[in-house]
């Protein structure tokens, strides 16, 4: 076989079990990448990829004209996604609503090929939605915090949470900043945990004021980190490792070693084929031991 010009292998879709629609349809314009590349990456990583969100009510950030034109979150089911994307019936405000969730690679690719970029999962699994079985600590940094503080931050969360009887995990959120992630075994409610993670964020800020803030207000948060808790309520998400993200240069959530992120210089570090080099070389998991884990909150 002749090698294949770029052109070529850029236009080669392997999807078996899907009839892809415009594979060659332009989704990064910036990165050249197009919806059949998005789609080799999933599978590329699905390995890794599946573990972050089957058996998970998800919302979806659908891109139907690229990241550069307008995309839109999508939480509930609405019957178009083809048989491999499931509903889950769960209470909402409004009553009771079907959402989305998968079971397998197959349903990863109908949601992209409905344009799905980005894939976040709730913190609890579908038959259980009232029992949050992790906790993210999501540190988003004010315009000009240096990655390096970040860092310090990230682990000043791990080292708190360790005193705690605690152990975290950690990824680049692929934006700007950090998720520090806590499995517990399912238990506590919601409130609880909202409670717990409200708690160590507010004594967080009222130990080191000058770093840290624990409220949203955008005025509050200039020139420190928001140590932001409010991703552990019911219905609420964080975006999945692995999962691409719609910005520019096709940056990935990226799960990491501990020793890994200390060594990281951005959020951004890991883009598409960076991401898939080393899915494909990682022998073991960065992650190990969070899926095992039955740790509880304190006090429980
Ligand atoms: P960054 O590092 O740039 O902050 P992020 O993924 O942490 O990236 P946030 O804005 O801090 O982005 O949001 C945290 C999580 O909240 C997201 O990963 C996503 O799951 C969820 N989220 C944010 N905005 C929305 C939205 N408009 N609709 C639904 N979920 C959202
Ligand atoms: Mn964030
Ligand atoms: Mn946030």
């Amino acid at each position: 076989n002749a090698p294949k010009t770029d052109a070529e292998s850029r236009r080669s879709v392997r999807v078996e079990s899907l009839p892809l629609t415009h594979p060659e349809r332009i989704v990064y314009p910036d990165a050249g990448i197009r919806k059949g590349e998005v789609a080799e990456y999933y599978r590329a990583v699905s390995a890794w990829l599946l573990p972050e969100l089957i058996d998970r009510p998800l919302s979806l950030l659908r891109c139907p004209h690229g990241i550069a034109d307008a995309c839109f979150f999508q939480k509930h089911y609405n019957g178009s996604f083809g048989r491999d994307v499931h509903p889950v019936a769960l209470e909402e405000s409004g009553g009771r609503a079907d959402y989305v969730y998968v079971r397998d690679l197959d349903g990863v690719l109908a949601l992209v090929q409905m344009n799905t970029i980005e894939f976040h999962p709730w913190g609890a699994r579908r038959k259980a939605p009232d029992k949050p079985d992790r906790m993210v600590f999501d540190l988003d940094p004010a315009e000009g915090i240096a990655w390096s503080e970040l860092k310090r931050a990230a682990r000043e969360v791990r080292d708190r949470l360790a005193e705690l009887g605690l152990e975290s995990w950690v990824r680049l959120s692929g934006g700007k900043g950090v998720h520090v992630v806590v499995p517990i075994r399912p238990g506590p409610q919601w409130s609880e945990v909202k409670d717990f993670c409200e708690a160590f964020a507010d004594a967080m800020s009222t130990q080191s004021p000058l770093h840290y803030v624990a409220t949203a207000s955008k005025a509050a948060r200039k020139g420190r980190i928001f140590i932001d808790w409010l991703r552990n309520t019911r219905g609420a998400t964080s975006v999945a490792g692995w999962s691409l993200r719609a910005r520019a240069g096709a940056p990935v959530a990226m799960p990491l070693r501990w020793d890994e992120f200390s060594r990281s210089g951005s959020s951004t570090d890991f883009d598409l084929p960076k991401a898939v080099r080393r899915a494909a070389r990682l022998r073991s998991d960065p992650w190990e031991g969070f899926a095992e884990s039955r740790q509880r909150l304190p006090g429980r």
